[in-house]
């Protein structure tokens, strides 16, 4: 008899670590056939894109590549793009493939499953604000990140020369959750560096950055101590941060908050999340406003058990009326938590429910310092965490992610590669 097929669609945070685990424990005996689905061939771990955007990560260093990882941890994996499925006859819809010249490589296909897990992510949501979407970066993807890095070098050269001597830089960014704080702080490391590395025209305090959030209060998703913290951080740096301020639109000479206009020359939109909009249509499975497929407490969907959701776009709820965050943390507890109910679902095993378990969060202000909370649900997010200690637990969440998919031997040796790497590389990736 064929072994079950479990087909994971998207190679993130959670649906990497899953097929990695599941590959290890089903792949490897034969006991399924476990294939990752991605719309690109490499994978980094989200998290880690404010510090692509700024060059202080060289993505060409930290990626993974699927097919190889794929291959040493007995699964497969195909390129591709979900667009569709059928849940008749239990397969998903991929869109053509296209090379770099438009042409098509591999025509619509079909793939088929007897399980299927999404994990496909979130992308930002400008809530139909006029001009977000022609005239703002997002950091929804690498490319974007890649794309907000090519723009900030080119700024640099132009504002670097003896023609604009006494232009500024002026960049908004539009949202002061963990993204929007995260990346100002790298920004201002970034120039930092910039300047080290020849800029010497362009001096750090041409580099005017504003971020605006709507809320009352900068990371809104935190306890109120640690934004607090985070917000005098950012004021030393020399941040402009603006709460409880609406942006209305934005064109290309920067945003309108009312009737006020703030000049930019790179505009950042950070300011909250959605699932993909073509999850709403699909195949009549349920959602919620964000688009996330709405999941049982087992992460199946409600209406098809044989699908199963984790991560950005699954709409978990939780006891108190809420939603299970979109974050790092847990995509990673539910890729684990459906990685136990697949192996439960093929010994015919009953499924268990998912308990979502906060952690704490960690905010960092690049080299300048961390902040953030430890174990938020066991003391009520009240153990404030600073400075070295903050800084371990934060790069710790990346090894934890990079043990998953590596194991703890290859972690420690990339961890020292990292290091040797630090030494005899730029500390910036300048082109
Ligand atoms: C700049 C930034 C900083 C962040 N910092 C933190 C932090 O400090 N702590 C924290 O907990 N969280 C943080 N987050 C949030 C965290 O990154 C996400 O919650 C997490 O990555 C979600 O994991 P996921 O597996 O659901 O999706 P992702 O990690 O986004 O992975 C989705 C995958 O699906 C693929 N994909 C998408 N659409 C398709 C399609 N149609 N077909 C095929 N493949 C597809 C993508 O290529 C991607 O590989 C941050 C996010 C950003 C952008």
């Amino acid at each position: 008899m064929a072994s079950p097929r479990i087909l994971i669609i998207g190679g993130g945070a959670g649906g990497l670590e899953l097929a990695t685990r599941l590959g290890k424990q089903l792949g490897r005996k034969n006991r399924a056939q476990i294939t990752l689905i991605d719309r690109n061939s490499t994978h980094i771990w989200k998290p880690l894109l404010h510090e692509v955007a700024t060059g202080t990560l060289d993505v060409d260093i930290d990626q993974v590549t699927y097919r190889a990882h794929a291959s040493s941890h007995y699964f497969e994996f195909q390129l591709g793009s979900l667009i569709g499925l059928d849940r008749e006859s239990r397969e998903v819809i991929l869109a053509p493939l296209t090379d770099e010249a438009g042409e098509e490589v591999l025509s619509e296909r079909r793939i088929g499953y007897d399980y299927l897990v999404l994990a496909i992510g979130s992308i930002s949501n400008h809530f139909n604000t006029p001009g977000i979407q022609e005239n703002c970066i997002f950091l929804d993807s690498p490319e974007q990140a890649k794309r907000f890095h090519r723009r900030l070098l080119e700024a640099y050269i132009k504002l670097n020369s003896p023609k604009h001597p006494k232009e500024n830089l002026n960049i908004a960014i539009v949202g002061a959750g963990a993204t929007g704080v995260e990346l100002s702080a790298e920004l201002h490391h970034a120039a930092r560096e910039l300047n080290q590395y020849g800029f010497t025209e362009m001096r750090r305090d041409r580099l005017k950055i504003t971020v605006v959030e709507a809320g009352p209060r900068i990371l809104p998703a935190l306890p109120e101590r640690i934004a607090a913290a985070a917000h005098k951080e950012l004021t030393k740096l020399g941040v402009d941060v603006r709460v409880a301020t609406k942006v209305t639109s934005a064109n290309e000479n920067g945003l309108m908050l009312g009737d006020e206009e703030l000049p930019a020359d790179l505009m950042v939109w950070a300011a909250g999340i959605k699932a993909p909009d073509f999850l709403k249509d699909l195949a009549g499975l349920e959602n919620n406003r964000l688009n996330q497929l709405l999941v049982l407490p087992t992460l199946q969907t409600t209406r098809d058990s044989q699908i199963y959701v984790i991560g950005d776009c699954a709409g978990c709820p939780l006891p108190d009326n809420k939603w299970v965050p979109p974050r790092a943390q847990s995509a990673h507890q539910m890729a684990d938590h459906v990685a136990k109910n697949l192996i439960a679902a093929l010994e015919g095993k009953p499924q268990s429910s998912y308990l979502y378990r906060d952690h704490g969060s960690l905010i960092s202000l690049s080299r300048f310092g961390t902040v953030g909370s430890l174990m938020g649900n066991l003391v009520g997010g009240a153990m404030m965490i600073e400075g070295r200690i903050a800084r371990m637990a934060y790069i710790s969440l990346y090894r934890m992610h990079q043990v998953a998919l590596h194991g703890w031997f290859r972690t420690i040796m990339i961890s020292v590669i990292g290091r040797i790497n630090k030494i005899i590389r730029p500390r910036l990736k300048l082109h």
